[in-house]
């Protein structure tokens, strides 16, 4: 059996953040990532499902110099964000945190950017292992621990530390912490926090694509379901990334059929990824266009395969670790991609160093506290923000948008939520439901699994 001092599962944004680190450190780290095909990319490599756009302040939060990345890997600079409800839209131009990049923002090609993302581990000195799935992890808490991880092709390593970075999909991470709390996986992996992505990558005409190019679009209030909305996200050569996210196992019983823009009146149930994306096209597109003519999905060398993806989310708060089990859990496997699922790569890269660098100094105590620390702020207004619009009908979403419009008008530091204050009773509203969800998940009570809860 081979013995190292770091053993991380996953090789995305978060694992590969965490083996770098740890190398950077003086530790002797293997990672291991399954490896999944894609189109856009020769060898198997990490799973890469992305809308993969990065706000100006996540180049802080996830210690990224920008400059540093290859060429293609960043598709897009952006200048703003354009949030469409059924019948108003709103366009904001500032992220309204403070952030030492320039520009709102970049799309970006993310199975080229993980590559870049493994590249930095290898060259700090880890052995990234792509191919090798992890099947098993046996811990012996003995005087002290250590873990013994399993492969498919039945190789064996022994670590003195784990980190689990296997994304939110969570099936080595739920299993390791069903060992410390009983009911870890039915909280990490609830039925109603249950999502689906699917994204298609599709060409769109030379003047459609010159008018969104500079910014992210989505469009909220159109489809049911909590967290439930499609985006377009401009990439290089006129191919846009077009996706949505959605609940799994909704009855569209439950919902008002009338009510809702991408749904039809002889809709048996809740519609596919692609019907969904096909209506959201006619809708915005069809007076004009042919829409299957003209917005062409591009189906060689995009994508895991034929233009398009699919990718389940299991979506929670975040959890804290069980690290006196020697055992950090980081990126989407420890919920930071909960409440607005896109929000992930930079907390992924982050908590992810900061998992590695602590592993590789043996003070993996601090763990917890310092990702919140890191990223607490960030989780904070999400979590907020989600809350605030968990049961949002589509008049909630065009009576918000015109506030917010309003609220941009008086705004002068892009502090949106601030400035609803002054806009009348609906941004009145508006600020307080968000100032008091912010207020109930203060002191880290956005944190599903607190540390103290594992038996260890
Ligand atoms: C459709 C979609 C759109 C998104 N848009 C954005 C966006 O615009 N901006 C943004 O910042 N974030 C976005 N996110 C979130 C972002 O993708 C995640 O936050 C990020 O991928 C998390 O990184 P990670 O390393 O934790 O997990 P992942 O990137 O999921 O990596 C986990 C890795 O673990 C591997 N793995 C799993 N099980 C095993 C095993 N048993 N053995 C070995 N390897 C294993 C997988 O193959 C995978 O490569 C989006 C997510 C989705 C699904």
């Amino acid at each position: 059996m081979q013995r190292v001092d770091v053993a991380v599962v996953g090789g995305g944004p978060a694992g590969s953040s965490a083996a770098r680190a740890a190398a950077e450190n003086g530790a002797d780290v293997v990672l291991f990532e399954k490896g999944v095909p894609r189109a856009d990319r020769e060898e198997l490599g990490p799973d890469s499902t992305d809308a993969a756009g990065f706000l100006d302040y996540w180049v802080d939060i996830a210690q990224l110099d920008v400059d540093d990345l290859p060429g293609g890997v960043v598709q897009q600079e952006l200048d703003g964000a354009r949030f469409v409800g059924p019948s108003d839209d709103v366009y904001i131009d500032q992220t309204g945190v403070e952030s030492s990049h320039d520009g709102f923002g970049f799309t970006f090609q993310r199975a080229r950017f993980d590559d870049y993302l493994r590249g930095r581990a290898e060259d700090a000195g880890a052995d990234y292992r792509v191919g090798r799935s992890v099947t098993n992890v046996e811990t012996d808490l003995d005087g002290g621990h250590t873990h013994v991880v399993t492969l498919a092709n039945g190789d064996e390593f022994e670590a003195d530390y784990l980190v689990l970075a296997d994304g939110p999909q969570r099936q080595v991470t739920m299993r390791v912490l069903d060992e410390y709390l009983d009911d870890a996986s039915q909280r990490l992996s609830p039925p109603e926090n249950n999502h689906i992505a699917y994204q298609e990558y599709r060409r769109f005409p030379d003047e459609v694509f010159e008018d969104l190019k500079d910014e992210i679009v989505f469009w909220w209030g159109w489809m049911p379901g909590e967290t439930a909305y499609p985006w377009v996200f401009p990439n290089a050569d006129n191919v846009c990334r077009v996706g949505l996210t959605m609940p799994i196992g909704m009855d569209i019983d439950d919902f008002d059929k009338s009510e809702w823009r991408l749904l039809r009146e002889e809709d048996e149930r809740i519609p596919q990824g692609k019907v969904y994306i096909r209506r959201l096209l006619e809708e915005v597109y069809g007076d004009e266009y042919d829409v299957e003519e003209d917005f062409p999905v591009v189906d060689e060398g995009y994508g895991k395969s034929k233009g398009t993806e699919t990718y389940a989310i299991s979506s929670t708060r975040p959890i804290d670790s069980p690290t006196a089990a020697g055992i950090a859990v980081v990126g989407g496997a420890m919920g930071t991609t909960s409440a607005f699922h896109e929000g992930g790569d930079h907390v992924a890269m982050r908590t992810g160093a900061l998992a590695g660098e602590f592993a590789a100094e043996g003070t993996l105590s601090k763990y917890n506290d310092a990702w919140k620390e890191a990223i607490g702020k960030e989780i904070l207004r999400n979590v907020a923000m989600a809350e605030v619009v968990e049961d949002f009908v589509p008049e909630d979403w065009d009576r918000t948008f015109g506030v917010v419009d309003r609220a941009l008008r008086e705004a002068d530091s892009g502090s949106v939520i601030k400035a609803a204050r002054s806009v009348g009773l609906d941004g009145l509203r508006l600020y307080k439901d968000y100032k008091q969800a912010k207020l109930r998940f203060r002191k880290a009570k956005y944190v599903k699994i607190q540390e103290s809860e594992y038996s260890i």
